[in-house]
């Protein structure tokens, strides 16, 4: 009895170091930038010359059917489901997170947990419903204990990203945290400085803001994010 207790408080801890260390680097409070540790991915299967990717889709049903065969990374094995998206396939905004969690990978639906019903009052509070819009993630499967994605398995799943955005088309992005960002952007700046103003991919105007997990932990960033969406709504009204 004593012993779990004793576990128990160490797991508590532990837990907690974690998820300090994580809201740190998130904030960018020390200015550590996450790619040091995540070594991006500096030869992306896409090109933003437009060049052919290694792999060619015509249908969003080509990349579901690509992903669900798909073995370039050890994800699959512990997936539950796949997470492809969800939403409207001609939205003019997509919201991109990071990658599927336990209740993500147990529906294969992105952003329905607790992250998810936050993202929800996001996109509700800029006057929009989820099915006006597009939800998906850099990775389409979960990875374990919810860790964050690994440098390879980025490099491997997000051409399925870029195929479902050339498909879409969207005119505005909002990549939420640093994975999302990123990724996209192929930058190591922290979350904290690239939030907050409109970036440029391929073409379409893109916003990074905070991750709807990041806020549950740390509410005050709400203002910062409520900020940023409220940008991505005037440029929305203008498309
Ligand atoms: N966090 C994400 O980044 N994506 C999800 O789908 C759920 C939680």
């Amino acid at each position: 009895m004593a012993k779990n207790t004793l576990l128990d408080e160490y797991i508590d801890i532990l837990t907690s170091v974690k998820s300090y260390v994580e809201d740190e680097i998130e904030s960018g409070f020390n200015e550590v930038s996450s790619t040091d540790q995540i070594k991006m991915p500096t030869n992306p299967l896409f090109n933003s010359a437009g060049q052919e990717s290694e792999m060619a889709f015509n249908t969003m049903d080509d990349i579901r059917k690509a992903i669900e065969e798909c073995h370039k990374c050890p994800l699959y094995k512990t997936r539950t489901n796949m997470v492809f998206g969800s939403g409207n396939e001609n939205a003019k905004l997509v919201f991109v997170g990071e990658a599927p969690g336990y209740d993500e990978d147990q529906q294969g639906k992105p952003f329905v947990g607790k992250a998810g019903q936050k993202l929800t009052q996001i996109i509700n509070a800029i006057g929009l419903s989820r099915d006006e819009v597009y939800i998906t993630n850099v990775l389409k499967c979960r990875p374990p204990n919810n860790r964050n994605p690994l440098p390879h398995e980025i490099e491997v799943c997000e051409p399925f990203l870029i195929a479902q955005l050339q498909i879409i088309k969207p005119k505005i992005i909002c990549a939420l945290g640093t994975f999302a960002a990123q990724t996209l952007l192929k930058t190591d700046q922290p979350i904290s400085k690239l939030r907050g103003r409109f970036h440029t991919y391929q073409g379409i105007k893109l916003m990074p803001t905070y991750h709807p997990a990041f806020l549950l932990r740390s509410p005050k960033y709400k203002k910062d994010v409520w900020e940023d969406v409220q940008k991505v709504r005037a440029e929305y009204d203008k498309e």
